[in-house]
């Protein structure tokens, strides 16, 4: 069984649909994948479709499941962070108005940083970052893909660097993002588990305290991710020490954004074991 618990879509900040990540999934020789877009699940029915009529069809050789997930935009004495959550209800009202406000916030931020790009003569609408986010989680990797597209900077990565998206940058705006103990709280209330995503992710800035991750395990945290694109060996073998401390499990997964960024789905994975243990715990929305 091959398990990869983290990946993105049209939804937000992806390149594929939720139906093409299904068979994306069924390419890669995958038996569970998650979809777990930045702070919604408007790709979750999409994907239960695809995979209910590939089943169906007998089309599905290999892709058993697809796990309902999400990937809340957190912050912690005023670090970034993300949590994963898994399986819980999509309906919960205080969940479902807390994701709102994050969308809503996330609407102006970036409408805010074309401002800031254009005041620094960059080419860029905020009507052709709307058309290249179609509807979905709009977020910094479509203002990114706006630069390239303008001639501002060669690539995405470029774009996500110092001067212009990345830490300090001229055009980087913050968003609201929610109190990690409150993303732990919603989720739970809502049936689902938390698993914090790639805690030790230096490349993209500074990261959470250990004493940090050991309240979030006290207040209910379930796991914690270890096999991440963005994780070496030192910070794998520094996480699963970690873990096992806290009393936490560890996943794998790609964090796959289609052709925003490398890494191919189901380049990390999680272990059965562990996975089973996640649909255990929740008392949520089960996997599709
Ligand atoms: P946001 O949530 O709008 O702040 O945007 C963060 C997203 O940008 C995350 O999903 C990252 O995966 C993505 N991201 C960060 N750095 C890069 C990069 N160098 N290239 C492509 N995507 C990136
Ligand atoms: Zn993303
Ligand atoms: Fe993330
Ligand atoms: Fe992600």
């Amino acid at each position: 069984m091959r398990i990869d618990l983290h990946a993105h879509t049209t939804a937000s900040d992806g390149t594929y649909e939720p139906a093409e990540l299904v068979g994306m999934a069924e390419a890669a020789g995958l038996s569970v994948v998650a979809i777990t877009d930045h702070d919604g699940t408007a790709g979750w029915s999409e994907a239960r479709r695809a995979l209910r009529y590939g089943h169906e069809a007998g089309v599905w050789s290999t892709i058993q499941n697809v796990v309902p997930g999400i990937e809340i935009s957190c912050k912690i004495h005023d670090i970034g962070m993300h949590m994963l959550g898994y399986m819980f209800d999509p309906w919960n009202a205080e969940l479902e108005a807390a994701l709102a406000d994050i969308r809503d916030s996330r609407t102006h931020r970036a409408e805010a940083m074309v401002g800031k790009a254009r005041e620094l003569g960059a080419p860029i609408t905020w009507e052709r970052v709307q058309e290249i986010a179609a509807g979905g989680v709009v977020g910094r990797p479509h203002v990114a893909t706006a630069l390239v597209e303008a001639g501002v900077v060669a690539s995405v990565d470029d774009a996500f660097g110092p001067d212009w998206l990345g830490e300090g940058g001229r055009v980087r705006v913050d968003k609201n993002d929610m109190d990690p103990f409150r993303a732990i709280e919603l989720i739970r209330a809502a049936g689902g588990v938390t698993v914090m995503a790639h805690p030790m992710a230096w490349r993209r800035g500074p990261v959470v305290d250990d004493k940090d991750i050991a309240a979030f395990a006290e207040a209910g945290m379930t796991g914690i991710e270890m096999n991440h694109p963005d994780h070496g060996p030192k910070e794998r073998d520094r996480i699963r020490a970690l873990a096992k401390d806290l009393g936490l499990l560890t996943t794998g997964s790609s964090d796959w954004h289609g052709s925003r960024k490398l890494t191919g789905l189901g380049a990390e994975t999680t272990d059965p074991e562990v996975y089973e243990e996640l649909v255990a715990r929740s008392t949520g929305m089960k996997p599709f």
